[in-house]
């Protein structure tokens, strides 16, 4: 069995004592998470288990009502949205926010534009800055860049918008849910990118697709209930009779996250 090796990585993400109410529910009740820098850790539990809320706490959607959130060295906790994507974390989110009638490549651009001054904006640029180039090579979509976006696929609306994050460059990326609704070879093509993604970036998935997870996950995080459950890699995540039990007794109410 391949395992990573021991070597502490530096921590990029430490999460502690996380918690959010919503109207007196406990949505997360207690969260600790560390990642380190350069992984790809993807967060794995059944609906409602508080996957989006902890991104939304993240990235400054939601207030939690104790706990910390601190990324390379800073606390994010309190911190307004925009503060969050200017000290480098980015994240997909379950509603698109591609502009339908701009190109892929202007939709890019305008994504790349958001962490550079206002004064370069001013200035007529001429040709495709680096990282506008760099996103449309990531994500395979140099063919498509002068088409509207109005018009891709939904597969390639997703790899737009994680093409969007990566032309912003940030120290993590966390990507919600990104193969919902795709058909099997987008799927296949998106565990590819987000394969391709993290060897440059750390990245936090999230995803509840036992198969995707078989063939593309190492490092994984369950969250069940609003807390941890467990952590390991994919073969001891799987194996483990607590998750087994949480995913096939969904399975068996018939939910649509159904261990195949
Ligand atoms: P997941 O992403 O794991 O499916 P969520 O984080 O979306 O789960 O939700 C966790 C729990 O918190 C769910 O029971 C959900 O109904 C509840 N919840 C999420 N957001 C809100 C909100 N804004 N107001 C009230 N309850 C919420
Ligand atoms: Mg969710």
């Amino acid at each position: 069995m391949e395992t990573r090796p021991e070597t502490p990585l530096e921590t990029l993400l430490e999460i502690r004592g996380l918690e959010v109410t919503f109207d007196g529910f406990r949505a997360l009740g207690g969260v600790d998470l560390s990642v380190g820098k350069g992984e790809m850790r993807f967060l794995i539990g059944p609906n409602g288990a508080g996957k989006t809320t902890l991104i939304d706490v993240i990235t400054g959607l939601t207030k939690p009502s104790a706990g910390s959130v601190v990324f390379g060295g800073q606390e994010l906790v309190g911190r307004k949205e925009h503060e969050v994507v200017r000290l480098g974390v980015g994240r997909t989110f379950q509603t698109s926010v591609v502009f339908e009638e701009l190109t892929v490549l202007e939709n890019l651009d305008l994504a790349a534009s958001f962490r550079r001054p206002l004064w370069s904006l001013l200035r007529r640029r001429r040709g495709v800055s680096e990282a506008v180039e760099r996103a449309l090579e990531t994500t395979g979509m140099s063919a498509l860049a002068a088409s509207r976006a109005g018009v891709l696929s939904h597969g390639q609306r997703q790899w737009l918008e994680i093409g969007m994050l990566i032309a912003q460059a940030p120290r993590l990326l966390l990507l919600d849910e990104p193969v919902a609704g795709m058909a099997q070879d987008e799927r296949a093509r998106t565990g590819e990118l987000l394969t391709e993604v993290a060897r440059d970036h750390t990245v936090i998935v999230v995803e509840h697709d036992m198969d995707f997870l078989r063939r593309y996950a190492s490092q994984v995080t369950v969250l069940h209930e609003g807390k941890v459950l467990m952590e390991g890699s994919m073969e001891q995540v799987s194996a483990d009779p607590r998750v087994q039990e949480i995913y096939l007794g969904r399975a068996r109410e018939g939910a649509e996250d159904a261990v195949r």
